[in-house]
This record gives C-alpha cells, structure tokens and sequence, in this order.
C-alpha cells in the first residue's frame, strides 16, 4: 500500500513563502492499493487536489470512502470541493466518530447551508452515505481496519489500516492523558484509567510500519498548551518507540511554523534512531509526499 499526503497542516491553512516546503493546506491523506476503493482520510483544504487527481488520473475508480478523525475546521472545511461529489457515479462513504449532540451528517451538511457555501448538500450528485464510528473493528474494501479514541476536546477517532501484513496508523489531535487531579490520593482512581488508556493506545499503535501522529508543539511550547488537545514532537515520538513503530511521521504542523523550523525539529529528534533499533525513518509529512509501506 501507498500513503500520500494532500494537506499536513494543522488548525488553518497557512499557505505562503515560509511554508511552500511542506505546505499550507490542512489534513488530508490518501491510501492507495492495487485494487482497492478510495481510501482518503480527513477532508482539511488539502482534500481539493485529491478530488481532481481522482477525476484526472484515476477516472475509473467510483468508490470511495472518507474517513474523519472528528470535525474541527482543519478536517473538514475542503469537503465542499472535493469534486468527486458534484458528479453521478460516484459513492462515497463518509465514516467518522459519532457525536452526541448532533449527527455526522447534520455537522457536515451545516457547513454547506447557503450562509457559509452556494451549493446545499441536497444538491450533490454523488450517491452519499454516512456510517458512525465509536472504537471497533471493521473491513473497508480488502483493508482489515480499527478505529481508537484520541484524546481531544471533542470525540476524536484514530485509524490503523492493514492489508498483506502491513499496517499503517493515523492518529492525530491528540495529546497524552494527563491526570487533573493530581498525582496524590484524589486523583488515584483517574491515575489507572489514563495508565489504561495509554496502554490502548500503545497496543492501538503496535508493531505499525508508518505511524502518522499529531506532533504539533515543541517539548517547550506544550506547557502553555495543556489541553488544547496536541502532542509535542516527544509525546508522539514517545509513543512510536514503546509501540516499536518502524517509520514516524511528524503531522498537524502548527500553522505559525516556518519549514525552517519545522526542519530544525525533526533534525533534534534523528540521534533517537540510534536508541530505537525498530525505528528506521523520522521524518516530517509534507504534501505531495508519496510513501510506500
Ligand atoms: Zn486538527
Ligand atoms: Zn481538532
């Protein structure tokens, strides 16, 4: 299977001189496999130019399934163009976590009421239908798939795909369980659920041969960034060497971060490939970017 990256970024687009490296267009990703459906995850403003290298390079391939980690902006706000949806033909399934106050398709469709966009979904061509997701297993074409919570403020899923024995793990928005209540007796209780969950999560991310993870902050700029919902680049790289991941990628790039930067983080963390004999690859998703598992 291949992974291509259609938009790294994380929270708003932020295209410009500084960022042309590794771009400005919000998360999107694609999963491609010799005779598979259209897998496409997340649909921030890089799902745009995933839609026309649909129509342009890959005209026979009708089915597609768009899986959301959950529907802030930054996953959801390139929908209204992914042009696949304005042609008769096409199916397209959009999977995502169920959410308590309102449907999956209710969020979605309110982004295309005539205030924020011309064209209602009603008026869509495609045929379109929506499945709710909470932590499960399920197939997805020839794909064997899982679906875990993150921890984000609002319902939050990460995806771990498997086909022919590799296995490719997509978990963003998140930042590690931390415990509010303190590490004495009140918060004793809370104390085991997030060993618990932290531990799921290692198992959720086991043995992956590409882990794509949420690494937005520097390890100094998360203390003024508790709850927001977002690793620092440690957190993720943490969690990829006690799952003994073999290639990590650095994802959801703050929108304020020049590639400069962005180079200079990835390069402080390359002396931990020494530590880590699982580790083979650190490195950060930029658009365009095709990696083969
Ligand atoms: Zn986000
Ligand atoms: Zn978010």
């Amino acid at each position: 299977m291949q992974v291509k990256f259609w938009g790294v970024r994380g929270s708003i687009p932020s295209p410009g001189p500084d960022t042309a490296y590794f771009g400005g267009n919000t998360a999107c990703l694609q999963i491609y496999a010799e005779g598979q459906p259209v897998i496409i995850l997340d649909a921030g403003t890089g799902i745009r130019k995933a839609g026309l290298d649909l129509l342009k390079n890959h005209p026979d391939k009708k089915e597609i399934h768009i899986f959301f980690s959950h529907t802030h902006w930054d996953h959801i706000q390139g929908l209204p163009f992914f042009a696949p949806l304005y042609i008769p033909g096409y199916t397209v399934t959009i999977h995502g976590p169920m959410q308590y106050e309102r449907t999956l398709a209710e969020i979605l469709d309110r982004q295309m009421e005539y205030t924020y966009f011309p064209v209602r979904v009603a008026e869509l061509q495609a045929k379109i239908s929506y499945t709710e997701l909470k932590e499960q297993e399920f197939m997805v074409g020839g794909f064997k798939a899982s679906s875990k919570y993150m921890n984000h403020p609002v319902l939050c899923l990460g995806y771990r795909f498997e086909k022919g024995g590799k296995s490719f793990v997509y978990g963003t928005d998140h930042e590690p369980y931390y415990n509010y209540l303190g590490d004495d007796e009140t918060g004793e209780e809370m104390g085991l659920i997030i060993e618990e969950q932290t531990q799921r999560l290692e198992e959720f991310v086991k043995g992956a041969d590409l882990l794509v993870m949420d690494a937005q902050y520097k390890p100094e700029e998360y203390a003024t960034h508790l709850g927001w919902g977002h690793c620092s680049t440690d957190h993720a790289l943490d969690l990829a060497i006690k799952a003994q991941v073999k290639r990590f990628a650095l994802f959801h790039h703050d929108p304020d971060r020049s590639d400069e930067d962005e180079k200079a983080m990835i390069e402080r963390l390359q002396p931990e490939l020494k530590k880590a004999s699982h580790l083979k690859e650190i490195f950060g998703a930029r658009e365009g970017l095709v990696v083969d598992i």
